[in-house]
């Protein structure tokens, strides 16, 4: 979970390095997706936030968040149910994304005729 909490914009372009191809957020277009667009921000994971604000109440910055992770067992619990319904939706977004690009270049390779191996 701690990736997705990192305050750190460093900490955050490093997840990017070799994992994602650009910075921008791939749900909603955002310039940017850091932890805070992804946790406040994004209107993508706005039904999850919700239900977690339900019970922790509203979390306008990571800071609020974590203080809400540490002051009760149940707080922590929604929070990182939250955080592992995110980036498990992030994750097969991914994951169906890559199987789409092995298809193009699939299809590409194929396309090519023979005797451009020759
Ligand atoms: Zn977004």
């Amino acid at each position: 979970m701690f990736p997705i909490l990192s305050p750190y914009t460093k900490a955050i372009s490093h997840l990017f390095s070799g994992r994602e191809p650009t910075p921008e957020c791939h749900e909603c277009g955002a310039p940017l997706d850091t932890a805070l667009h992804t946790l406040v921000e994004c209107a993508t994971w706005g039904p999850q936030r919700s239900q977690m604000e339900k019970v922790v109440g509203p979390v306008r910055s990571l800071e609020n968040m974590v203080k809400a992770m540490l002051s009760s067992k149940r707080y922590w619990s929604e929070v990182a149910s939250f955080c592992e319904s995110v980036m498990t939706q992030k994750e097969a977004r991914k994951s169906k994304q890559l199987s789409i690009d092995t298809k193009r270049m699939r299809l590409k390779f194929e396309s090519v005729p023979l005797t451009e191996f020759d």
